[in-house]
């Protein structure tokens, strides 16, 4: 199988205890069928056995959950902000959410792209303050996965991201004019069907508040020029690597709504003026909340704040 990853993936480490806003905070973990599994077969007179089956509960849409505790934390995150789950059976049993974050796996059959989240502060600041992005690509000795993609649809995409790539990297333009570029020359993929009036700020203003920093960020927004900063521009490619390319594998995120979520991301950077740190406040309150980012990919596709002509101009501003 081929791998493609940034180049800065290999150097992520996360910082556990040192964190300064732990994964562990703020929202529930799916507990997944194999963990449960394998909490199910633990000695019932185990401490951590008795723990798990205290807080196991179900959430709305039906999954495992671990209840949280008081100020929102995971019910295992300990004074030290260690995971006394890990620390009994081993981090290799605890749910697979809590193992990969804040990794992200795009499996197209022969290939898979993986990546780092902002919702991460630590990879949010070194995704923020990279010089240049850059992928990797390795072999490894994984066989190709089964899956039915539309191998054309893929081919085409990718086609048309690697022409964003050369756009958004292309350091000779302001980042202004490769964000109207990127747009333009998606042209033929955006289908717009704007039936909602919102304005700009308030779809930030999510129905599930994670981090009350993040409200309190974009109380204080303004409209402001985009800056001609390579932080834009990694911000810009993040999604688009991240997104472009997943419809062919769920429908829920189509090449317009990724690239929309690109320039949007420069102008969060812009507007709200959290650098680094603003940006993950965002991710963590966006990305990683079903029920945020769900009325997120809506506004994105339907609401006139975030239609084309109006983000072209307020990336002109
Ligand atoms: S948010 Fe990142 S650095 Fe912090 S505990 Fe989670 S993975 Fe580690």
């Amino acid at each position: 199988m081929r791998i493609i990853k940034p180049s800065f993936y290999r150097d992520f480490k996360c910082i556990a205890g040192a964190c300064p806003d732990s994964c562990c905070q703020g929202w529930e973990v799916d507990a997944d069928e194999a963990s449960l599994a394998y909490y199910a077969d633990l000695d019932p007179s185990l401490e951590i056995k008795k723990k798990i089956d205290s807080v196991l509960s179900k959430d709305e849409f039906g999954n495992s959950i671990f209840t949280l505790a008081a100020k929102k934390r995971c019910p295992f995150l300990n004074e030290e902000n260690l995971c006394d789950m890990h620390i009994a059976i081993g981090g290799e049993h605890t749910p697979v959410t809590c193992r990969n974050f804040p990794r992200f796996f795009n499996n197209f059959g022969g290939t898979e792209e993986i990546g780092v989240s902002f919702s991460c502060p630590v990879a949010a600041d070194t995704m923020y303050n990279l010089e240049k992005w850059e992928l990797e690509e390795e072999l490894n000795s994984d066989l190709p996965s089964l899956n039915d993609i539309d191998a054309q649809t893929y081919i085409s995409l990718k086609n048309k991201r690697s022409e964003i790539y050369s756009i958004l990297l292309n350091r000779e333009e302001n980042i202004k004019d490769r964000l109207v570029k990127m747009l333009d020359v998606c042209s033929d993929i955006i289908d717009e069907k704007i039936i909602d009036t919102v304005d700009f700020m308030s779809a930030f203003k999510n129905p599930e508040l994670i981090n009350p920093e993040w409200e309190e960020l974009v109380d204080k927004a303004e409209i402001r020029p985009v800056e001609n900063t390579v932080s834009n521009e990694n911000i810009a490619m993040y999604f688009i690597y991240k997104y472009f390319l997943t419809s062919v594998l769920d429908e829920t995120v189509t090449p317009e709504i990724a690239v929309k979520m690109a320039v949007v991301g420069v102008l969060i950077n812009t507007y709200m003026n959290g650098g680094a740190w603003g940006i993950h406040l965002w991710s963590k309150e966006t990305e990683h909340s079903q029920y945020n980012m769900d009325r997120y990919k809506r506004l994105l596709s339907n609401a006139d704040c975030f239609g084309i002509e109006n983000l072209k101009k307020m990336i002109n501003y």
